[in-house]
């Protein structure tokens, strides 16, 4: 057993041997109204002759009491104000009580945080993002209203993540009024006939309403606050809109779709292309290139699939050209042919917000009752010396090259760099994957990380991690990168750089910064749990330009709180739910993830059970030609219940749309175990990942006893 484990049996059997003392000494008897009453000479004379004993012993017996959580702290407030008068008896009172009560919560906490946090992971996490917002406010009204048995807030906030001395300064300013009113009572104890008596309907009420005063001041001043800020514009009588969205991207296009389907007014306005970047720049041209290059690498293994040679001969230009000729026949969905039957009016044109009812585009001012921003978001280029100088590439321009560059440096181990890198190598461009971190992929398992570096290596990628990218050097035509690597400084030659250093969100240049509306530390538009910005009720966000997550499908997620929020609030609103996000990188072989993954368990110290099946094993991918990866799975614990899942492998973007249902829906493992897959096909990894699960967690002694039951009957 653990040190800590030790300690909590002592505290514990300290705990309880101090109630079992209580109990067996018949102390109980002395915590009454009648005892107290019938003491009250004796003690009040106790206290004259013995002033210093008798205030150290009300203090020790009422703070223990309160950090045992005994009955009786009544009894001993009213004592308080019997012996020692009210002001004194009042602050003697208040710090046992607070003193008690936080030896109370720490205790909870060192017994209970940990074990509770494991159990109820995600009721807690929700718990605690309240607790963060508004904890003090809930503790205070707690305190301040007596019908709420103080011991059970001490223990219940010791397993919160509230901060203790807050807990412990909330509780006594929340507590006093309550010990006040017992320790008067207490000073007047010969006419107290009960102690239900002492709190009168009238005072509970009074209590309540103090109480909640703080939760609705605050409520108040965010409402008056945001009058304020509206009342600085004029509101129109009527509003030409109900909704004018900004940016026809995938979040744009969500929004603008959904409120035409409930029938609203709105107004969707794009400056550049509809579409926005999952078509134009983005999800559709890179999964274009990525499949040709796929096509060309099964050219280059087509002895694997037992032809003798298959001659090949591309022009990269035509690559591209297939590209565009893709996102062409994309487009159509995204048009303004099609949102205008839809009932969207799309206007083309660069929007300005001049009020929060107020849209100007096109020299026009559009009224509309709400806006739902969703700009997106641009590649961001970091200020590296000399790159400014050369002419690099990002994903708004890659699309335009014509010719292959032959020697190439990717900048930046993420999704779109890997995915980017990975094809420009198929097609014959001589790779270097450029990252700082020492790791590709950084967000996923070191194991998946690896996976990826060695696939790329061996299909000639020069992998250069712990590579820091300090400028861009120009020797005659000659273009080269000097990075920094284990303290001294490389260079990395090159034709074409691209960089793919992540997006910063679009959030200049169209009114946000002109009404003061909050950019978060990481330069997206800040916003609630239902999508308005901080200021600006009526003003809504989603997509790229907000995050947290830059994928099309969180875009359309997003876009649906924000366009149903906007259109039916106050009436009814929704939380934006982030419980279950997927993803993939489509590298080749494709990393899928939904949920945790080990790094994520181990930092937030969560004790997982990871279940890991080989897809070289899978009979659908040895005839495919793509026996490799892996199926990751991470249960909680003891359970069935799927924390989280990465799968590396051909497809894995589709194949793990199973477990974000599962995870998604609340089904466990079992479930997937017993539900039938298709023979042969790449689904099955699903079923064989948790049938590794069900081996691995399978009840050792029973399927000994089992072992003996059918031996037993092999001899009858
Ligand atoms: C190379 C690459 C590959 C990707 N691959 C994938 C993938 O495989 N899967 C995936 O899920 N995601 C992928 N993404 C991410 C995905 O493209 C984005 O998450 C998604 O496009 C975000 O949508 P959005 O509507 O928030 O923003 P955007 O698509 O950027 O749309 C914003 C729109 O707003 C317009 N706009 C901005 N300001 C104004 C203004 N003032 N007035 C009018 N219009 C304005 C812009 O012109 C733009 O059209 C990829 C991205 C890149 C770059």
């Amino acid at each position: 057993m653990s040190r800590k484990g030790i300690a909590k049996l002592g505290l514990i059997a300290l705990a309880a041997a101090l109630v079992l003392l209580y109990q067996r000494a018949g102390w109980s008897q002395y915590l009454s109204l009648e005892s107290l009453k019938a003491s009250q000479a004796a003690l009040s004379s106790y206290h004259d002759s013995h002033p210093v004993a008798v205030i150290l012993l009300f203090l020790a017996v009422y703070i223990l009491s309160t950090a045992l959580s005994l009955p009786g702290a009544t009894v001993l407030t009213l004592a308080g104000g019997a012996i020692f008068g009210f002001w004194f008896g009042t602050l003697l009172a208040s710090i046992a009580s607070t003193f008690g009560a936080t030896l109370a919560f720490l205790a909870s906490r060192f017994l209970f945080r940990d074990s509770v946090e494991r159990r109820f992971r995600e009721s807690i996490a929700k718990i605690n993002r309240g607790i963060e917002k508004e904890g003090a406010f809930y503790l205070f009204t707690l305190r301040l209203i007596p019908l709420f048995p103080f011991f059970l807030i001490n223990l219940v906030m010791g397993v919160t993540s509230i901060r203790t001395l807050t807990f412990l300064f909330v509780s006594q300013l929340g507590m006093l009024p309550g010990t006040a009113v017992y320790i008067n009572a207490g000073t007047e104890l010969s006419q107290l006939h009960s102690v239900t008596g002492i709190f009168s309907l009238p005072i509970l009420f009074s209590f309540a309403l103090i109480g909640l005063l703080p939760l609705i001041s605050k409520w108040a001043i965010a409402a008056v606050k945001t009058r304020k800020h509206l009342s600085r514009f004029k509101k129109p009588k009527r509003f030409d809109y109900n909704m004018i969205v900004i940016g026809a991207g995938s979040a744009g296009l969500v929004s603008a779709y959904i409120a035409s389907a409930v029938k609203a007014k709105v107004a969707l306005i794009e400056k550049h292309k509809m579409g926005g970047d999952c078509l134009n720049t983005g999800c559709v041209p890179s999964k274009a290139l990525i499949r040709s290059a796929k096509i060309l690498n099964y050219f280059k293994r087509a002895a694997e699939f037992g032809f003798e040679s298959l001659p090949m001969t591309f022009e990269f230009s035509k690559v591209m050209e297939r590209v565009q000729k893709v996102v062409k026949e994309v487009e159509p969905h995204d048009s303004i042919d099609r949102y205008s039957k839809l009932g969207v009016e799309c206007i083309q044109g660069e929007a300005k917000i001049r009020s929060p009812y107020e849209v100007e585009v096109n020299g026009k001012v559009l009224t509309t009752k709400t806006i739902v921003v969703a700009t997106g978001a641009s590649p961001m280029v970091p200020p590296i010396p000399g790159l400014k100088d050369v002419r690099y590439l990002t994903s708004d321009n890659v699309w335009n090259l014509k010719e292959l560059p032959t020697r190439l440096i990717v900048l930046g181990g993420g999704p779109i760099g890997c995915e980017l890198a990975q094809a420009f190598a198929r097609f014959g461009s001589k790779v270097s994957l450029v990252e700082m971190a020492p790791k590709i992929m950084g967000r996923e398992d070191q194991d998946v990380s690896e996976f990826i570096a060695k696939t790329f290596s061996h299909e000639g990628i020069e992998v250069l991690t712990s590579h820091k990218a300090l400028r861009v050097d120009r020797d005659g035509v000659e273009k080269s990168l000097i990075c920094e690597t284990n303290g001294r400084e490389v260079k990395v030659v090159f034709d074409e750089i691209l960089v793919a250093l992540g997006r910063k969100a679009n959030v200049k240049g169209f009114g946000l910064e002109e009404l003061g509306i909050e950019i978060s530390k990481r330069g997206t538009v800040e916003a609630d749990e239902f999508l308005r910005t901080t200021i600006f009720p009526n003003i809504y966000v989603c997509g790229d330009v907000t995050g947290p997550y830059q994928f099309t499908h969180t875009a359309a997620h997003q876009a649906w709180y924000a366009a149903v929020n906007a259109l039916f609030s106050p009436f009814r609103k929704y939380k934006v739910d982030y419980r279950v996000i997927p993803w993939c990188t489509f590298t080749d072989p494709e990393v899928a993830r939904v949920g945790m993954n080990e790094q994520e368990a181990r930092e937030k110290n969560i004790d997982v059970h990871v279940s890991r099946y080989e897809i070289d094993d899978l009979d659908r991918a040895i005839t495919e030609g793509e026996a490799q990866g892996f199926v990751k799975v991470l249960t909680q614990k003891g359970s069935d219940k799927i924390l989280g899942v990465t799968i590396v492998g051909d497809h894995a973007g589709d194949i793990i749309a199973e477990y974000v249902a599962a995870m998604k829906h609340g089904f466990g493992l079992n479930k997937i175990l017993s539900t039938i897959h298709i023979y042969p096909t790449l689904a099955e990894a699903n079923k064989y990942a948790a049938g590794v699960w069900k081996r691995e967690t399978a009840p050792v002694r029973v399927l000994t006893w089992l072992a003996r039951f059918h031996t037993w009957r092999r001899s009858s």
